[in-house]
């Protein structure tokens, strides 16, 4: 049922949570949500609009960025809604083929691929992107060596500039990723690398992510497709048969307003300036994660105590840099929503006042919100951390040995009832202990070192 907008949605996940104690004021003070049904409906859209826009000869295959969300069941849940997954990392292979993802329904972008992973992407059959002339030498020393069904394209940096927040923009002039297809001779020894090896059959362009607006990502797969254009006119047939267009649409982090608006003002502005991907001589790929997943998440976590310091009023709470990493780091980047609940979870209503929401990490600058005007908390009240479904939960950081919390999947039947499915279970003590070494330490409590070869299979 998605007819309840996303706030009621949201509170009445939280309330059903707090009376099933998946978020419990001692045991479990901070926990993660994701809205699944709202999730559906908004893959459903992203298929929709490009089903609209793409001539069936083409084609699209919808990659989601395992880096925005890389729990497995939520992998598999997306899979199960026709989505491919997009990974960038042996760790996020792994997940995707767990998740049950065909190979070739698996794109591995990473710019450190080493030589036992591009050799298992290439016998498994995953499509690739390499990033730079060295790892096209890899790749062809590799493919003399097996037989592989894998797509195989380069990524190139269009060198089109950067968005509003530098560390997520990947296509100004010196950025890390691709190859810089404007620097002397590059170009020129692409196209050579093209012309000589028939199974190049794919460019790629991820211009970056959150920040960067459309019509700049726009201008970087106009360069793109000039490129894919270029080398198809040079070898006198249509070699580049796959652009893949890459993710990092900007989310709207501060209203509920309409879902469907990204997709559709995108491949709007993309049929304006870029019209070659939606005439039929391109396949195309797709790799969004933001856009996909963070409307439909949410942070949950009790707050322990309150009080003021120089005037200022505080909050603190079980939710800081260990989940909410990227806001408490870069808060002017990436500013978050934050709503009040009183213990039972539903909304918190009453007098109003400026409060810094701050987590329970031990440094000062853990904070999720800085002055924010909220109903008046206390402890035992809870807030929630908005539109947290990628790069938040998921990726949790390792910081004072907090518990990874929870992670709940809702879905909400016709008759208004929440039916809970686990995404992650909350970690245990045992498992930190393991993470941090604890087995490690013999009977006798010294440390045993242990024998690369030791070192070797404990990695397997
Ligand atoms: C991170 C990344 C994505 C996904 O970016 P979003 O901003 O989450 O859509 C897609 N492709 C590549 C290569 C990436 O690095």
């Amino acid at each position: 049922m998605t007819s309840l907008d996303p706030a009621r949605r949201r509170e009445h996940i939280l309330r059903t949570a707090v009376s099933q104690g998946l978020l419990a004021r001692d045991a479990d003070p901070l926990a993660a949500f994701v809205d699944m049904d709202a999730l559906e409906h908004n893959v459903t859209v992203l298929h929709r609009t490009f089903e609209r826009a793409v001539p069936a000869e083409g084609g699209v295959l919808h990659a989601f960025a395992a880096k925005a969300n890389c729990l497995v069941p939520v992998l598999k849940f997306l899979r199960t809604l026709g989505m491919g997954c997009e990974v960038a990392s042996e760790g996020e292979l792994a997940q995707a083929v767990a998740a049950g993802f065909e190979p070739e329904s698996i794109v591995f972008d990473s710019p450190a691929k080493t030589m036992p992973e591009l050799r298992q992407a290439l016998a498994l059959g995953v499509a690739l992107n390499a990033d730079n002339f060295q790892e096209l030498e890899r790749i062809r020393t590799l493919r003399e060596q097996l037989r592989s069904t894998s797509r195989i394209g380069v990524r190139i940096n269009p060198q089109v500039g950067l968005g509003g927040i530098e560390a997520m923009s990947t296509a100004g002039r010196t950025s890390k990723f691709g190859i810089a297809l404007d620097d002397p001779g590059n170009r020129e020894r692409l196209l050579a690398w093209f012309s000589d090896h028939p199974w190049l059959t794919m460019v790629h362009a991820h211009v970056g992510s959150q920040g960067c607006r459309l019509p700049l990502i726009a201008d970087g797969l106009r360069a793109a497709v000039d490129f894919a254009e270029e080398v198809n006119r040079l070898v006198g047939r249509r070699q580049i048969s796959t652009v893949d267009i890459g993710g990092g649409l900007p989310v709207d982090f501060e209203t509920d307003a309409a879902v469907e608006s990204p997709f559709a003002e995108y491949v709007g502005v993309l049929r304006d300036r870029v019209p070659e991907l939606f005439d039929g001589r391109y396949s195309l790929i797709t790799e969004f994660g933001r856009t996909i997943a963070a409307k439909y998440g949410f942070i949950a976590a009790f707050v322990e105590y309150t009080k003021t310091a120089g005037g200022s009023r505080i909050a603190i709470t079980h939710a800081g840099a260990q989940t909410a990493t990227r806001t408490v780091f870069m808060p002017e980047a990436w500013p978050i929503r934050v709503t009040a609940h009183t213990p039972d979870g539903g909304f918190k209503r009453g007098d109003r006042a400026p409060q810094t929401i701050a987590g329970p990490c031990c440094f000062a600058g853990d904070l999720t919100a800085t002055n924010r005007e909220l109903p008046i908390l206390e402890p035992g009240d809870i807030v929630s951390l908005l539109d947290t479904g990628a790069y938040y939960f998921s990726t949790p950081f390792s910081y004072n040995s907090l518990l990874e919390p929870g992670v709940y999947g809702a879905r909400i039947d016709d008759g208004g009832s929440v039916r809970f499915v686990v995404l992650r279970e909350p970690q245990t003590m045992s498992q930190l202990l393991q993470r941090t070494g604890a087995s490690l330490l013999n009977g006798d409590a010294g440390v045993v070192s242990p024998r690369p070869e030791e070192i070797q299979r404990t990695r397997r």
